[in-house]
């Protein structure tokens, strides 16, 4: 992540299985019976600072990861990512939407790049709004920019990772690669 959030909300957002695994791992006692607030209260009193932003670190891999190679799939899609023709690469404005048993997903977003070292991103969600995530919504209009040649991954100056690059190098642009 570019911007450095706060370690409480970094904690906050894992979910209640990794904040359980994490105290078993490291052998603490006394969290057992705690709510989720509780853990998460309990984890930031009695871990290493350090060990702890370590361990969100990796969660937040994963969380990249698995969703990026979400986002490619829907991508892929015609009708999930609707990007607004005037759309530039100093700014993109697009429209998520996903079928789901129950109806439609739908999702505002948008990407404001104006000083080309930072981008602003925004999305309607939940796990942006309200615990900062680059969501799977903003992965999936990532996708569409670099398909449609907006810009390019070296230009991107948003979240990304090598393990992510990677993932996208192989599944997005696998046509322009040589293969046997
Ligand atoms: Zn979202």
């Amino acid at each position: 992540m570019r911007k450095d959030l706060p370690l409480e909300l970094r904690v906050s957002r894992l979910t209640v299985v990794s904040l359980r695994n994490l105290c078993d791992t490291k052998k603490l006692s006394g969290w057992s019976n705690l709510l989720k607030e509780e853990l998460v209260g309990f984890v930031l009193d009695n871990m290493d600072r350090k060990a702890l932003e370590d361990f969100c670190s990796a969660q937040e891999e994963i969380y990249f990861v698995e969703n990026m190679a979400k986002a490619i799939k829907w991508a892929g899609g015609r009708k999930v990512v609707d990007l607004d023709p005037k759309s530039d690469d100093t700014i993109v404005n697009a429209v998520f939407s996903l079928r789901k048993s129950d109806g439609y997903e739908v999702y505002h977003v948008r990407f404001v790049n104006q000083t080309n070292e930072d981008v602003d991103t925004s999305c309607e969600c939940v796990d942006h709004r309200e615990k900062g995530y680059f969501c799977p919504h903003q992965m999936a209009v990532l996708i569409r920019c670099l398909q449609e040649g907006l810009f390019t991954l070296d230009q991107w100056a948003g979240p990304m990772t090598t393990e992510v690059e990677d993932l996208i190098q192989s599944n997005v642009f696998r046509k322009k690669r040589v293969r046997k």
